[in-house]
């Protein structure tokens, strides 16, 4: 069985903003309390973009890591490490690309999304169409439970269900599983053992979730199960076989779409965003000059929330009782545009001040971060290696 681990990564492709951390930093910065969590630096993803111009990834990797432990990262709860420093993910994208078909990865939304919207760039490439694949070697590889990620990424954690759900369907068969499953079902004794079948029944014919649960919990409390014939008890419970990685599952905050500047999600590449140390004065000109409810053409207009980008600002950054005096002040037309977005400023200063102060601390000594990275990188590679030592198992390939 698998550990409950979070695993999730960002593309070093500049400085983050406030929808990286509203949509998902935040997430990483409570779960690393919850759970063993492991976030990476996704370099060798930035290349499949930025392939042509790739000099600036490093410095761009430094500083998004500056980000995260600005935003609350702890290094003393999880594990920051890079993508590339742990090339057993390669391995692993390798081995999976043998068993993915192609027409899985054409399919994934985001692949002629991303085209057409970088449509300067040629993204006809190999590495551009294994994104996702490469992305479900991340995640697999610490047959990780818990993907805290954006909304856009929902089709790629799904992507790597599939991948997982085909490799044990494929692998995790040792020779004569099914007669040695029968008979690891018959040494759970008379009752448990129709109790187990019953329930087996139930979740292969229905697809009973609760069945799967129950039936865990009566082989957990069996002590007499070698551990081998539990694995097998597992597998052919839901059918996989054994289970070598791990299906996992997308985490997402309320926030997970957070709007820009102009309303539509907040992104680099559109240029509607505020970076998470964007300066104070910038932060005030770039709300300032947001756009409103387009049919509030004067002050004395009365307008409405739902057509106004700083409402959604609203919704994240304030409380009840400014929302509902921008509400009605904005109906009313009992206040202005730049009365209604004046709260919003006074709350990005506040998140930031903590921030940019921490960030002061880890930029003035760079060592700090390479440690850091440095002893992360070798805490994943352990747990890497244990799963790929696994999966060549599975595949033949360990030689031993
Ligand atoms: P950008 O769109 O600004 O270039 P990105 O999407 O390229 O950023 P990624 O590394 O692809 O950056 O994404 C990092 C994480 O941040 C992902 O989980 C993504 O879903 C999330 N994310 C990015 N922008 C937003 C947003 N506006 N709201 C919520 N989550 C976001
Ligand atoms: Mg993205």
């Amino acid at each position: 069985m698998y550990a409950e681990r979070v695993v999730s990564g960002m593309r070093p492709t500049g400085a983050l903003h406030l929808g990286h951390y509203h949509g998902v930093l935040l997430n990483w910065i409570k779960l690393q309390h919850e759970y063993p969590s492991l976030f990476f630096v996704a370099d060798w993803h930035a290349l499949t973009t930025q392939y042509d111009d790739p000099q600036h990834i490093h410095r761009n990797a430094m500083e998004m890591v500056v980000d995260w432990l600005a935003a609350g990262l702890d290094p003393n709860q999880a594990t920051l490490f890079i993508q590339s420093r742990v090339p057993e993910h390669a391995e692993l994208h390798l081995l999976l690309s043998m068993m993915t078909p192609l027409g899985w990865l054409e399919r994934v939304p985001t692949y002629k999304d991303q085209q057409e919207k970088l449509s300067s760039k040629d993204l006809s490439t190999y590495g551009f169409l294994g994104y996702p694949l490469l992305q479900a070697a991340d995640i697999l590889i610490y047959r990780a439970d818990r993907v805290p990620v954006g909304e856009d990424q929902i089709p790629h954690i799904e992507f790597a269900r599939e991948i997982a759900r085909r490799f044990n369907h494929l692998y995790g068969r040792e020779p004569g599983f099914e007669d040695k499953a029968k008979e690891a079902v018959k040494k759970l004794g008379g009752k448990r053992a129709r109790l187990y079948d019953e329930l087996r029944t139930r979740f292969q014919q229905e697809g009973d979730r609760e069945a799967v649960e129950q039936a865990h919990a009566l082989l957990e409390e069996i002590q007499h199960l070698s551990v081998a014939d539990r694995e097998r008890l597992f597998g052919y419970l839901e059918g996989t076989g054994k289970m070598i990685l791990a299906e996992p599952d997308a985490l997402l905050t309320e926030a997970s779409r957070m709007p820009g500047l102009d309303g539509a999600k907040m992104s680099k590449s559109y240029g509607n965003f505020i970076a998470l140390r964007e300066p104070a004065d910038s932060v005030t000109k770039k709300v300032r000059s947001m756009p409103t409810d387009p049919a509030r053409m004067r002050r004395t207009d009365p307008g409405d929330p739902q057509k106004c980008p700083v409402w959604q600002l609203h919704l994240i950054y304030s409380d009840d009782a400014c929302r509902a005096w921008a509400q009605e002040g904005c109906r009313s037309a009992g206040i202005g545009c730049i009365e209604c977005k004046q709260p919003i400023i006074d709350s990005i200063l506040k998140e930031q001040g903590p921030m940019r102060e921490r960030a002061r601390y880890y930029q003035e000594d760079p060592n700090l971060v390479k440690n850091i990275l440095a002893d992360g990188c070798e805490k994943a590679r352990d747990l890497a290696r244990e799963t790929m030592r696994d999966v060549r198992e599975a595949l033949g390939l360990d030689y031993s």
